[in-house]
């Protein structure tokens, strides 16, 4: 385990606070390292900038989160 090394867990949590623009410079390394080798992860990032986009409209980021869930869903069990 290197310091570039992060979980799934923490690059999703990495990939929420870029949204608010607070990361520091190790972590935006830690996340753009993890994404090059992570494709859930990039889905991920993906989705939830779809879902801030639409962030304002209670009604569509409902829509959108479950439409991100099952594409996550999807790309854990690919052969389904
Ligand atoms: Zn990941």
């Amino acid at each position: 385990m290197g310091l570039f090394n992060i979980s799934c867990k923490k690059a999703t949590l990495l990939s929420s606070k870029k949204e608010e623009g607070r990361l520091s410079w190790i972590e935006k390394i830690q996340l753009r390292s993890h994404m090059t080798i992570c494709s859930l992860c990039r889905l991920f990032e993906q989705q939830s900038q779809i879902i801030a986009h639409h962030a304002k409209h209670a009604e569509c980021a409902d829509k959108l989160s479950e439409e991100a869930k099952n594409k996550m869903q999807e790309a854990l069990h690919p052969s389904k």
